[in-house]
């Protein structure tokens, strides 16, 4: 029976949570590691500094009081040590994780730790901002899921899906990453003692016209979305033009660069 870790960044108590893990439970032996609380923005945080507590709910069912980084790393390097997850999965985020916000999110933190410790990962997104109803994102995880694990899941895949949540999803696109802004605005106000404080994170989103895009997918056509992600952020095409440069009183050395990162 196949093993499979779930982890979010809203928190043990989220319901997106409590859909994914009833999403697959049916498919294999499910194991639940997840944030005391809510996490979502973390990014890729790993808490070095400080100790974690590890507390078992149920069975196969624990909070951390950490980073969704630091569940999937728990999950994988001590609780299932012995045997290591053939998949983890995260979410059901509340809300987008879509183009830009994949190096804030949480929950595809979880994924990508998951993906680094060699671990095939997806994270699932409910593309709402109100009334979140996690059923046709659920459905998705687990025919998704289930195609993974009877047709051979692909060595350190890393896939982001973001399901549209207003009704039933048309079907699905394979996506790259689009481009999309929260507006940049900061909100300046005054505290009861007369210091000033500050809310970052805008709400006025607008995502730019890009076809082949997951925000076309979901926004434009009302499909879900499914990015394949990797974790090597090195800008090829550039590789070249810094080379160029030269840069006074320094020796260039020409390091001998693999055929293909890996
Ligand atoms: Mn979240």
């Amino acid at each position: 029976m196949p093993r499979i870790l779930v982890s979010n960044d809203d928190g043990i108590h989220a319901d997106g949570l409590a859909a994914l893990h009833e999403a697959v439970r049916p498919l294999g032996e499910v194991w639940v590691v997840a944030p005391d609380r809510e996490q979502s923005a973390a990014s890729h945080a790993l808490s070095f500094a400080r100790p974690l507590r590890l507390k078992k709910l149920e069975p196969r069912w624990y909070s951390v009081d950490g980073t969704p980084s630091d569940c999937a790393y728990l999950g994988i390097n001590h609780l299932l040590k012995d045997s290591p997850p053939d998949l983890m999965v995260s979410g059901i985020n509340r809300g987008a994780n879509l183009a830009d916000d994949v190096t804030y999110s949480g929950t595809v933190a979880a994924a990508m730790e998951a993906s680094l410790l060699g671990i095939p990962s997806v994270a699932f997104s409910l593309v709402s901002r109100r009334d979140f109803d996690y059923r046709h994102a659920a459905r998705f995880a687990r025919a998704l899921v289930r195609q993974l694990l009877e047709g051979g899941v692909p060595p350190k895949l890393l896939l982001n899906v973001n399901v549209p949540g207003d009704g039933k999803p048309k079907g699905y696109a394979v996506t790259r990453l689009g481009k999309r802004s929260y507006g940049n605005d900061v909100v300046e106000r005054s505290d009861p003692r007369g210091a000033r404080y500050y809310w970052i994170g805008g709400s006025t989103f607008t995502h730019q016209d890009i076809p082949g895009s997951d925000c076309n997918a979901v926004f434009r056509d009302r499909l879900i979305s499914l990015t394949p992600l990797h974790l090597d952020l090195t800008e090829y095409a550039r590789l070249d033009e810094v080379s160029a440069w030269p840069i006074r009183g320094y020796r260039k050395f020409a390091p001998k660069f693999a055929a293909k990162a890996g």
